[in-house]
């Protein structure tokens, strides 16, 4: 069982594939972002290799993230590898995806054991799904969803909130969801990596959303916890839950439970601060599996109490360099 100093435990980690995507959404990176070369990244043996040793060392959860996780070649091998361990010290694999290639992948992936999947949507139009995503090809991004709806798993919509951008359209976003019995989460955009622009100018904080809501929807507080940072309410009229990651307005990491590893094999403690752990090393320079659990363990020892991240008019944006395409959501 893996402990921090602030007695939290670690049952949760999400591994980052690729760092590369087929879209370059705003607020995410720059329109000419720069990859990492493909040599650095880990292999999918090795990936998998990670994933079953936190399982051993009591993860229960895992998601695979990226980027954009489902354009990494052969990435179904990875999901089937992990996949063997559910039920098997793993209660959970899942997934957070664009949406882009779930036509394609949506029912092997129910085939394989995924059951619930967090699918990026930040819009229902097609003009600002461009604007947004850049690249982004809304049909698909829609045909995906439904497929991933009709193999069978239970599908979780994640929207940015981006002030000036979708706020217009979160009743909207609420009713779609509602009749399409998606569940839906709101997230709080943040100060990750340059992206050409200044935060603020995207900044929405969810108590504006939550206020928009309560004036269309019954909504009461609902004490679901699926230990991720999201807080949750019911609404009455949709009969759906509806979760807010409030990272700005509302710090959550008393409750966090989670590391993360990027495709290079840095293990990240906490996704808002620098301090990093490289387990490629290890991973490379022994077949001992004890030697691997030794470094994650003094990790963990590590990581921070929670992040500080900062949004303010004043524009003293305190965050962190690099992008969350690299440790992944
Ligand atoms: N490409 C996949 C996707 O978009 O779902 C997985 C990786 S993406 C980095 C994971 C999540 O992070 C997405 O829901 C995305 O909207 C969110 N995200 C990206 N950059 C963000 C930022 N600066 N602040 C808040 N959320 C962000
Ligand atoms: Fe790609 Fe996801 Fe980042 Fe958009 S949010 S650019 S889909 S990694």
């Amino acid at each position: 069982m893996l402990i921090d100093p602030f007695k939290r435990k670690i049952s949760y980690i999400r591994i980052s594939v690729t760092d590369r995507c087929d879209f370059r959404c705003t607020y995410c990176m720059p329109e000419k972002m720069q990859f990492l070369p493909k040599k650095d990244l880990l292999t999918l043996e090795e990936l998998e290799r990670l994933g079953n040793v936190f399982i051993d060392l009591g993860v229960k959860k895992l998601r695979i993230t990226g980027g954009e996780p489902l354009v990494r070649k052969d990435i179904m091998n990875l999901f089937k590898g992990i996949g063997k361990r559910i039920g098997n010290g793993l209660e959970e694999l899942t997934l957070t995806t664009n949406g882009s290639q779930l036509e394609d992948y949506a029912d092997e992936l129910f085939e394989i054991g995924v059951r619930r999947i967090n699918i990026s949507l930040d819009t229902l139009e097609k003009n600002k799904f461009k604007l947004i995503t850049r690249l982004g090809n809304f049909e698909k991004v829609m045909r995906g969803i439904m497929r991933a709806k009709k193999a069978g798993m239970k599908v979780k919509i994640n929207t940015v909130a981006l002030k000036g951008v979708n706020d217009m359209e979160i009743i909207k976003l609420v009713k779609w969801c509602g009749e399409n019995q998606f569940n839906l989460t709101f997230i709080e955009v943040m100060p990750m990596g340059e992206i050409g622009e200044k935060r603020i100018n995207q900044f929405m904080p969810l108590t504006e959303v939550k206020e928009l809501l309560g004036s269309h929807f019954t909504l009461n507080n609902d004490p679901m916890k699926t230990g991720g940072p999201a807080t949750y309410m019911h609404c009455e009229e949709t009969k759906q839950k509806i979760g807010f990651i409030t990272p700005l307005t509302h710090n959550f990491c008393e409750s966090c439970n989670r590391v993360r590893i990027t495709c290079t094999g840095n293990m990240y403690m906490c996704l808002g601060q620098e301090d990093k752990e490289d387990l490629k090393k290890p991973l490379r320079e022994s077949k001992n599996d004890n030697v691997l659990k030794d470094v994650i363990y003094k990790a963990i020892l590590r990581k921070p109490k929670g992040h500080d991240f900062v949004i303010d008019r004043e524009e003293k944006e305190k965050h962190v360099p690099r992008h969350m395409s690299v440790t992944g959501g």
